[in-house]
């Protein structure tokens, strides 16, 4: 069995209002996810519908906008920055974001700026990210088959991809990669991906599919596997020996003593990792969502676009943090997908 958060949340005794950024539970927000757009050039299947209809552009926030509330995040003690989407790199004027971002790294206020993508872009901003002081990148790849590629992503091509991450390596960023588990899919791609992770020196993570987005329930029930299969494939092969330590977040890491590869594993459906929970997502209209499982959220929008004052806006981050929920309600242990949530990854920001 994968290690297991053990605490148990309570209410905090500390009054929220100054200092730190702190939920109800203690817990110390220290990093920031936000989705830049909704847009993507890619179909996903588990991730969005074939026939998508995006936000207006007027909803998204400005990348200005943008700017000034990852700013105020940041005055108040978030100090890693996560950019995502959609995919975040078919935005327009992005790389000009990242470099305003940077200017935070060189303060020492961030300590950690980094993103999300799919890959199709990286192979030319590959080396300004690289300039703007991103060190790392998570990129998604599910399969290294290229006609399975192209079906699972609806309209990717596998080789871009490749290209992308290569140029990203040339540039000096590490990669991890993440793939999602799927039932009938990931079966055959767990030692493929494996091996060549091993070859290129790539991180790799495995993530239990969620319920979010418009998905039928059947759908979903189809495409879960758990990763504890997953698990059990790899003991077929390899002396798997858990590593301790944790990021704040759901993933928890295995080594392979054969070849000394870690390999992470996101279970948010499996395993509580609410407890130590230090993030919150900011979607790119500018809600804050506190809990990826839970349809609760805040409008910053609001206050951003009608207010100049940063203190009434550090005021409203604060007190939407003081309701980030104790945690989700996931769960596929019943005949449906318990605690689904309606709103899509695209928008929140995997
Ligand atoms: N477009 C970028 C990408 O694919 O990396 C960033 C946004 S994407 C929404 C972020 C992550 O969410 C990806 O790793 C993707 O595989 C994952 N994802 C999307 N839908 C998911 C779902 N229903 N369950 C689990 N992971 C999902
Ligand atoms: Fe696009 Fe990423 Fe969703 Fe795939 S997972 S459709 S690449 S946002």
């Amino acid at each position: 069995m994968m290690p297991e958060a053990t605490t148990t949340l309570s209410p905090c005794s500390a009054k929220p209002g100054t200092g730190a950024l702190t939920d109800a539970f203690c817990r110390r927000i220290s990093y920031l996810r936000v989705s830049v757009t909704d847009r993507c050039d890619f179909r996903c299947t588990y991730c969005m519908a074939e026939r998508v209809e995006f936000l207006p552009r007027k909803d998204l926030l400005t990348l200005e906008e943008l700017d000034r509330l990852c700013s105020a995040f940041v005055g108040l003690g978030v100090t890693k920055l996560r950019i995502t989407g959609g995919e975040p790199l078919v935005r327009k004027g992005i790389l000009g974001f990242f470099r305003a971002m940077s200017r935070h790294l060189a303060s020492g206020a961030l300590r950690e700026l980094t993103l999300t993508t799919n890959g199709s872009q990286l192979a030319r901003h590959a080396e300004e990210l690289a300039a703007c002081g991103v060190r790392r990148v998570n990129v998604s790849l599910d399969t290294l088959d290229p006609g399975r590629f192209a079906r699972l992503t609806r309209r990717g091509r596998l080789e871009t991809v490749l290209d992308g991450i290569a140029a990203a390596r040339a540039a000096g960023l590490r990669v991890k990669i993440n793939a999602v588990a799927l039932r009938g899919h990931t079966e055959d791609e767990l030692f493929p991906l494996v091996d060549w992770c091993a070859a290129e020196g790539h991180d790799l993570t495995f993530i239990e599919v969620m319920p979010l987005g418009e998905t039928s329930i059947e759908e979903r029930l189809d495409q879960y596997l758990p990763l504890s299969d997953l698990r059990a494939r790899l003991a077929g092969r390899f002396t798997l020996q858990p590593l301790a330590g944790t990021t704040g977040g759901p993933a928890r890491y295995l080594q392979l003593a054969e070849t000394g590869q870690r390999i992470g594993f996101i279970t948010p459906l499996s395993h509580n990792f609410c407890e130590s929970c230090n993030r919150v997502r900011l979607g790119c209209t500018g809600t804050l969502h506190t809990c990826l499982g839970q349809e609760g959220a805040t409008d910053l929008r609001a206050p951003l676009r009608g207010c100049p004052q940063q203190a009434e806006l550090e005021e409203a981050i604060r007190a939407a943090i003081a309701r980030k929920p104790r945690g989700h309600d996931f769960d596929y242990s019943r005949a449906a997908p318990g605690g689904a949530v309606r709103r899509a990854m695209n928008r929140t920001g995997g």
